[in-house]
Parts: C-alpha cells; structure tokens; sequence
C-alpha cells in the first residue's frame, strides 16, 4: 500500500483569517516533487489563481532542517532532486473571501474550498489522502464532505480529485440532519442570522431531493450528502461537490417567499449536479487540469438542464405553485429576448469561452456573450415540449437525461456532444437532434410560442405596455444612475450612449435614482429626447429617439384542453393544468 498524502490544518489564528496547512510528502515522493495549488475549482470556471493567497511556503525534514523549495510556474513548487522524505511542506493562507469558490475563515466559521487550500503532490495524485482537521476552539464542529478516517479528526479522500471535490466548514453552527431514501443528509447554516425555519428547510429539501431521485430513476448515488450555506447581505449561488454542495444566500433569505423560493431553486439545482455533472460529466472535465482552464462545449448541457429542472422539480416536489414556475420560464424568456449576446455567441462558445466571459463581466457583457445557464434551460425547455408534443403520455427531456446518465454516468471517458445528440434523436428522432444541435451551435433563440400548445398552454398579454424603450440596463447607487449596459442596436445605443456612462437628465431634466421608468413614460415612442450623460470626465447631450415598448406577457391554459394537453402537462409538472 502507497503511503497517503497528509494534511493537517491549524485554525488558531482564524480571527485574523489565517490558515496553517502543512502537507507530508511521503518519502518515496519527495526526490524532485512538484507541488501544485490549483489555479480554479471545478464547477466555477475561471481561473483564480488561489496562489496569490498564500503568505508563506516552508519546506522541512523529518529532523526539522530546513529544504530548499524552489518556485516552479506561477502555482507550483518543486523539491530538490535526491531529497530523502518525508518532508512536510508548510504554508500559510490568508482566508478572507465570502464566496462558494474561496475560504473564508473568521471567529465565527471556517470554509474550507479544497482547491483553494490544499497543495496536491503531482506524482501522488492517485493515493489516498487525509486530512486531520482538529476543531478550534475546541467546542466548535467540523462538517466534511469527506468520509471520516479511523484517526480522531481525521478525513480521507480517495485520492486527489475527490479532496479537490470536498469542501470543510467549521463552527458553532445551526444544523438539521434528515434521511432521503434512507440516506443521511444535513444542511448547516454557516450565516450570522436569518433565523432559518430548520425543520421546514430539511422537509422541502426532502420533497425536492424526492423529485430528483425520481427524474433519474435508479436511486440515490451516495451514501450522505451534506449542505454547507453561507449568508451575505445579497447576492448568492452554489458549488456542487461530489457528496454535496456549498451555498450562498442572502441572510434574509427566509423572510421573503421570493427569496425562499429562490433558495429552494438553488438547492434543486445543486442537488440536481450530483447526477448531472459529478457522475455524468463532460469528457472534458473528467481529467480536469488544476494548474490551467479545461474547457468544455457541454455547459449548455451540465448547467443549462440543470437549471431548466431547478425550477421545475421545485413544482413537482410540490414546493413551488405552477404560477411561479410559469412567471419564472416567461422572465426567462423574456431576459433572453432582450440580450442582444445570445444572437452573436452560440451555446457552444459560451461554454467554451467561460472562462473568458461568462465570469469576467463588465459594460459590455449583455451585447457580447449568452448564458449558458438561463438560455440553456430555455432550449432545455423547448426539446422537452417538442418531445412531449410527440408524445404526451412520455417523458419528454427526462427521458434524455435518464439515457444519458444510465449510458454514461460514473464512466471513465464522461460523455460527448455527439452522445447528447444521439439521445435526443433515441427518444425524438433525427430531426429533434438536427434542431437540437443548431439551438445551440448558432448564436439562435429556441422557437417557444406555439410549441407550449403541447402542455395546454398558450402565450397572453399581460398589463399595460412598458415605458417607451430606451434599451439600457440600469445600476442605481448613491450618485444616481450609471447605464450598466447599452442594448446594441437598440435605441440608447444608436443615440450615441455607451455602457458606463452615467445618466444624468431627459430633456433638461435631471432624473434620479427610481425616476428613469416614470420619466420615459411620460413619452410616446417615437419622440426624441435629449439624453445628458457623463462618460468619464465629460458631459454629454445626445439625441435618442424612443423605441416600441415591450410588451409583458403570461403563460395561461388554453380554452378546453385536450386530453392530451392535459396529460402532458401533468406528466410534466407532476400537477393537473386546472391547477394553474
Ligand atoms: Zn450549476
């Protein structure tokens, strides 16, 4: 047996967010190691570059003598050739940053990103590793995602890439521990605050992990699963991991139903990635590269259904009212007709060109890139009426995934793009794969007026028509206005407005924050106004002449369904479309 790969971390000084890792090279290593500290996490596709973390690196022999480590690229150090091991290599981290993808380590808590904190030993990747975490102070928890080891405080991975794919958080924490199909789940709470209903919590979470379970159809794919969830004043997300997920929320996030139900989309969806993505993976990413990006055209896929399904297994776990999922696909729909980048850059490229694009943002982003995401479901969403309008008694998209995911989950090789395809045109034929293949190999909008006849819905106005339109996203703070992006081809833009100039007035009129809505309304389309912009130094006047104002629109059920509509619609939604 291969002697592991050892960790142990020292929270002591976690009040001045500092972290102490020291790993052991075991000895039959240590002649010329290279030691790594990714660049990235899987499932956040950037590059990081966690490095620029790190105070300090030692390197020492079993008698405590110092070894010469010696820099080697950007993220990566090498012993000298002929060291005699074990040596224990030392490191400092600085751990500061509140998101999924980074440590934050304070006085209340500590979580721990694996690619953030462990420097891995390049020809050791394939041994076990553990982790001895010992708690500080000692009274406080520590949650691994990793099974524990037969030592006291100790983790084991079973080799490199499952510690990369195991987040740790430490505290004195809320917790609820619950079974799903006879399987230990938790969820800890890790915010200041926010007063979670725990038992509510774990109850929906059952109900929406007793959808997922259903969709895929073979059972659970792990023996625990834990949800580590972090609380900020806005903003949120989540990190996938093999045995369970990191999540940011905001604090508040159960004193507002919309915000609930936005939590209990993002469990859906992390939860949804432990079939989709941790098991059945885009070839790409099953030898993922920690020290560069690894890119992959299958985000439309890995993201783009999972987001479809997390909304609607909310619906079929019966936590979410068919209203909201309704009003949530239209929105949908709605932000993806409206951003000019999803008619220059395909699905593919947006998947290719994450790492580029989709986490850099800046004024520019609504004109020059898609989202995977959000116009991934919509496709999602098309291929699953088209197949239901084949056939309504079916299973429509799940029956892809279930293909998918029975073809190639847990394979060493991930699937394709040509095995996507192949799915689709198994379960819809040919033509469904060709349509399917262009959704997202154009910079196209899927077709979804009349195809959503197929569930017993239809397209309606909703309300009056908005302000004339102007064709700007708007980022209020407390100088006023700033036009965080200027729509391409749209009216603003063909005025002269470029995204980051600040608005100041409308026709001689200063409009401040709130004001831009009413202002705009008190015009006809048609009109042009003088728009006065500051762009850096410079004031500005321009003429732009209103555009036609957008009109809302609702999904309802038609008149008199068919009793096929009608059995599509509940094999969709788990819900009977008088429910609606
Ligand atoms: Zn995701």
């Amino acid at each position: 047996m291969a002697e592991p790969i050892r960790y142990r971390v020292d929270l002591t000084d976690r009040l001045h967010h500092l972290v102490r890792v020291a790993l052991t090279v075991p000895g039959d290593l240590c002649d010329g190691a290279r030691v790594v500290l990714p660049v990235w996490t899987p499932g956040s596709y950037v590059v990081r570059d966690y490095v620029h973390h790190v105070q300090w690196i030692t390197a020492t022999d079993g008698d405590g003598d110092e070894v010469a480590l010696e820099p080697d690229g950007r993220t990566a150090w090498r012993l000298p050739t002929g060291t005699v091991g074990p040596v224990t290599v030392t490191l400092e981290l600085y751990a500061n940053q509140l998101t999924v993808r980074t440590n934050h380590v304070d006085d209340h808590h500590a979580l721990l990103i694996p690619a953030a904190t462990f420097p891995y030993v390049e020809d050791g990747t394939d041994r076990p590793h553990v982790v001895h975490l010992p708690p500080h102070p000692a009274e406080h928890r520590v949650w691994s995602l990793l099974p524990p080891g037969p030592e006291p405080d100790t983790h084991v991975a079973d080799h490199r890439d499952h510690l990369v794919d195991s987040a740790f958080e430490v505290g004195d924490l809320p917790a609820v521990g619950f079974e799903v199909a006879g399987v230990p789940h938790e969820f800890v709470w890790a915010a200041h605050g926010g007063a979670p209903d725990l038992q509510a919590i774990a109850a929906d979470t059952t109900r929406i992990a007793d959808a997922a379970i259903a969709l895929f159809g073979d059972g659970l794919p792990v023996t625990r699963y834990t949800f580590l969830t972090v609380g900020w004043d806005q903003g949120g997300g989540g990190l996938e991991h093999r045995d369970g997920a990191v999540l940011q929320v905001p604090v508040h996030s159960f004193q507002d139903d919309d915000l609930t139900a936005r939590f209990q989309s993002l469990v859906a969806h992390e939860y949804l990635h432990l079939w989709n993505v941790k098991r059945l993976v885009p070839a790409a990413l099953t030898t993922p590269d920690y020290e560069h990006p690894t890119h992959t055209p299958s985000l439309w896929v890995a993201e783009g259904w999972t987001a479809y399904y997390d909304e609607l297994l909310p619906v079929r776990a019966g936590v979410w009212s068919l209203r909201r999922h309704l009003d949530t696909l239209r929105d949908g729909w709605q932000r993806l007709q409206g951003l000019p980048g999803a008619r220059l850059q395909s699905l593919r490229q947006a998947s290719q060109e994450a790492w580029v694009k989709h986490y850099v943002r800046d004024e520019n982003t609504a004109n020059a890139m898609t989202d995977y995401y959000g116009h991934g479901a919509l496709v999602a969403w098309e291929l699953d009426l088209r197949l239901r309008a084949q056939q309504p008694e079916g299973d429509g998209l799940d029956a892809v995934l279930r293909a998918l995911w029975r073809a190639h989950a847990g394979r060493p090789e991930g699937y394709t793009e040509d095995d996507v395809l192949a799915a689709i045109a198994a379960a819809g034929g040919d033509d469904l794969a060709r349509l399917a293949d262009e959704r997202v190999s154009r910079p196209q909008l899927p077709e979804l007026g009349e195809v959503v006849g197929a569930v017993g819905l239809r397209w309606v106005r909703d309300g009056a028509p908005e302000a004339p339109d102007l064709g700007v996203q708007v980022a209020e703070d407390d100088q006023g206005i700033r036009l965080a992006a200027v729509l391409r081809d749209r009216p603003a833009w063909r005025g002269g407005v470029t995204g980051g100039d600040r608005l100041v007035a409308i026709d001689g009129r200063t409009v401040g924050r709130g004001q831009l809505p009413a202002v705009l309304r008190a015009h006809q389309p048609g009109d042009t106004v003088e728009v006065a912009v500051t762009r850096g130094p410079r004031l500005l006047s321009l003429p732009v002449t209103l555009g036609v104002p957008r009109q809302g629109v609702r999904l309802v059920p038609v008149g008199g369904p068919t009793a096929a509509q009608r059995t599509a619609y509940q094999r969709w939604t788990g819900q009977t479309l008088e429910e609606v």
